[in-house]
């Protein structure tokens, strides 16, 4: 689409807008309004994409020359557009690769290649500097043994082994990427007394199976491999050797060998060329059909005929995490921030991850300097944020919080946070009583391919996708934009999870299929052909994200909405109690089918299947602390509805600095269970599945692992958290 047809679309739609919105928190929405379709006008596709080019025109990882280039051009980016700008650096563990060796012997011989070749089609692939292939916080080590198939090496696989009477003790497993963030598959596997794991890619997942393969398409080639971090975030992310504190001057610093989140076996990540030889060494028990992967032979289970020898050595140096950090100062409310944020460092070139998400941040604040130039000053500061080191563990961004932790809990209004953008449909994660926040503002951005709103493209796409024809009515008919809870994965998580502080995650994506993830295709030549090609999604999510910050800016009530939360949180509890009775009937059967001797008449005698343990019975639990707790704050969020509505100028800077802190009575000091760090009782990444969330986490997990006695403690403590929230909001 031509920039031209663009605008008129844009403006005909906003002037319709002008006429028919109004802004939450504003008693002049026109206002607002208008700031905004000043705002869009500033912003150019044309720039995202030439600052995609540049930011990603050299590998970048922590602690590298291109890093130093690239931190260099953000700092430039900012303060030509007249943003007071620092660098904050902290020093920070970052170990890169010095031995990497993966070989078999015996039946099969086989030294594997750990490379991924430059194209002549990709610009940038064939640059000096790129670090190779490998799992970052992977235990140095050099083990030999026999191979394993774990399929995705999460929990439920290794029940399928013990059915098979198969045990990885002493073994070295390779599992495949995808079902579960990357570090799950060798902490289970270390569990179960693995020595080594290996993560391939397999071609079903992200390779031809998927599609076309780069260069043809955008799908991962035969020697494409996925880098990435498996330090054990769910226990604690940043630093390993500086938990809870920031990695400044002659901070105290735990061994990284005794560190709680690091792994204790050698990992590599590798291609499929890799991995086939190694899988067809395999013999032992055919994998279940679900195994199957996209390679052309019939996978086994194993043990292997042959040997794998796996040799890793790591530099363990500390290396300068360099957070570029812009304000412009609050004409009113200086010490009230409005933060953005999206990390800058890359893998290796990183054109879509993180870069895509940085020229989406970068556009708002050229267009936001401009305003400024033109004589606009925000009510509320602005913090613009590049963080360093997310890819490791999201470390500058951790190191930071932990390093400002009390000013923040003080002046932090909000967070927000973008990654990796593409083509398709709005996606968001947040704090929930940011719904209606999030809802009006995805209804005033046009998508550029439709000209309708974000939002109406994203019900679109979840009415038809959704599993049921009655979900697919009920998604149509639904009028708020659908806010997911956070896990983790990118920056937000130390804001939200370890301060309390209200925060949103935002980007496009779903038309932008790949194979490119952590490899060195994810390029500029990758993201222009496959990604974004018109860069107008850079400009959607600048739009998206900038009238976040602007709104949050200049709002006159902060636009929270405790009866969102309120009604979301009734529903986890829904969730929880469906989740007990499901469990306690799913065992109930299991043990009958045990007990009536189906299960061995059912199985197949010639495999000689080993029948899984009778389980413990579920009790009943008692969910009504966290149920009155709930009614309390419904009550409450009632009454507060009418209070704000007639309060004086002072009384309006109270409340809001009263209601910007709310989501902080939502913290437990202790910590959850096992992992003090995350203190949030509603949100957390799942123990076993990483980036995935789990809602009340405290309670949903203990429910999961059969822990009822802590299931109970839980509860108690989520219910006095609403009840303090409530206490809070009514005082
Ligand atoms: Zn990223």
């Amino acid at each position: 689409m031509t920039k031209t047809f663009f605008s008129i679309v844009g403006f005909f739609i906003s002037t319709l807008f002008l006429h028919a919105q109004q802004i939450t928190g504003f008693k002049k929405s026109q206002q607002q309004i208008a700031l905004e379709k000043q705002f869009d006008s500033f912003v150019s596709s044309k720039r995202v994409g030439e600052n995609i080019k540049l930011l990603s025109s050299v590998p970048h990882h922590v602690g590298s020359a291109g890093a130093n280039k690239i931190v260099s051009e953000v700092v430039r980016l900012f303060k030509e557009s007249g943003w007071d700008t620092k660098v904050e650096t902290y020093q920070v563990l970052f170990p890169t690769p010095l031995v990497r060796q993966l070989e078999m012997s015996g039946a099969t011989n086989y030294k594997a290649l750990l490379k991924e070749p430059a194209l002549k089609e990709d610009a940038t692939s064939n640059q000096q500097d790129q670090l190779p292939t490998y799992n970052c916080w992977s235990a140095d080590g050099d083990v030999t043994a026999e191979l394993v198939f774990v399929n995705y090496g999460l929990p439920e696989d290794y029940d399928v082994l013990a059915k098979h009477g198969i045990d990885v003790k002493g073994k070295i497993v390779i599992a495949k990427y995808g079902r579960s963030w990357r570090g799950i598959k060798p902490k289970v596997a270390q569990e179960h007394g693995a020595i080594g794991c290996l993560i391939y890619s397999d071609p079903s997942d992200d390779g031809y199976a998927a599609g076309d393969v780069y260069p043809k398409g955008a799908f991962k080639n035969e020697f494409g491999v996925q880098r990435g971090s498996i330090m054990d975030m769910v226990v604690y992310p940043g630093d390993p050797t500086t938990p809870f504190k920031g990695s400044i001057g002659n901070v105290d610093r735990v061994a990284h060998e005794s560190a709680e989140n690091l792994l204790k076996i050698p990992v590599l990540p590798i291609s499929y060329k890799d991995a086939a030889p190694l899988l067809k060494d395999l013999e032992g028990p055919v994998a279940p059909k679900n195994w199957y992967g996209g390679l052309p032979f019939t996978y086994h289970i194993g043990p292997s005929k042959s040997k794998v020898h796996l040799k890793l050595s790591f530099d363990w140096k500390l290396k300068p995490a360099q957070n570029v950090i812009a304000t412009i100062k609050g004409s009113e409310f200086p010490d009230q921030w409005v933060i953005r944020g999206n990390h800058h460092d890359a893998w290796v070139n990183g054109a879509n991850d993180p870069i895509s998400g940085l020229a989406a941040e970068l556009e708002e604040a050229i267009a936001i300097g401009q305003l400024v130039k033109n004589g606009w000053k925000p009510k509320r500061t602005l913090v613009y944020c590049a963080w360093d080191a997310e890819e490791p563990g999201l470390m500058g961004s951790t190191e930071w919080v932990e390093d400002h932790e009390q000013e923040l809990r003080q002046k932090a209004v909000a967070y927000i946070n973008s990654d990796g953008n593409g083509r398709g449909f709005l996606g968001a994660q947040g704090s929930h009583a940011f719904i209606p926040f999030i809802t009006e503002i995805s209804k005033s951005v046009i998508d550029p391919q439709t000209n309708v709103s974000v939002f109406e493209r994203a019900r679109a796409s979840n009415a038809v996708n959704a599993s049921s024809s009655k979900a697919k009515l009920e998604a149509l008919k639904q009028n708020e934009f659908r806010l997911e809870p956070m896990g983790s994965g990118s920056d937000y998580s130390s804001f939200i999870q370890h301060i309390g502080i209200p925060s949103l995650n935002i980007g496009f994506g779903g038309e932008d299929d790949g194979g490119e993830y952590h490899s060195i295709y994810d390029s500029y030549d990758h993201y222009a052909r496959f990604k974004d090609p018109q860069f107008a999604y850079g400009i959607a999510l600048a739009q998206t994200t900038g009238r976040a910050a602007l709104r949050l800016a200049e709002a006159e009530v902060l636009p929270f909405d405790f009866k969102s939360l309120h009604q979301t949180v009734k529903g986890y509890t829904s969730q929880l109690m469906e989740l007990m009775d499901q469990q306690r009937e799913k065992i109930k059967a299991e043990n009958e089918l045990l007990n009536s001797n189906a299960w061995n008449l059912a199985a197949d005698p010639t495999e000689h299947l080993l029948a899984p343990k009778a389980k413990q019975e579920v009790p009943y639990i008692d969910f009504s602390a966290l149920l009155n707790a709930l009614s309390e704050l419904e009550q409450v969020t009632k009454s507060i509805e009418k209070k704000s509505e007639k309060l004086s100028a002072k009384e309006l800077d109270e409340w809001n600095q009263k209601v910007y802190r709310a989501e902080q009575q939502l913290l437990t000091s202790a910590g959850l269970p096992r992992r003090p760090w995350y203190r949030h009782t509603l949100y957390a990444p799942g123990f076993y599945t990483g980036y995935g969330v789990k809602t009340i986490p405290g309670v949903r997990e203990a429910i999961e692992q059969h822990n009822y006695k802590e299931a109970n403690e839980q509860i108690q403590i989520v219910a006095d958290s609403i009840k303090k929230l409530s206490n809070y909001l009514n005082n």
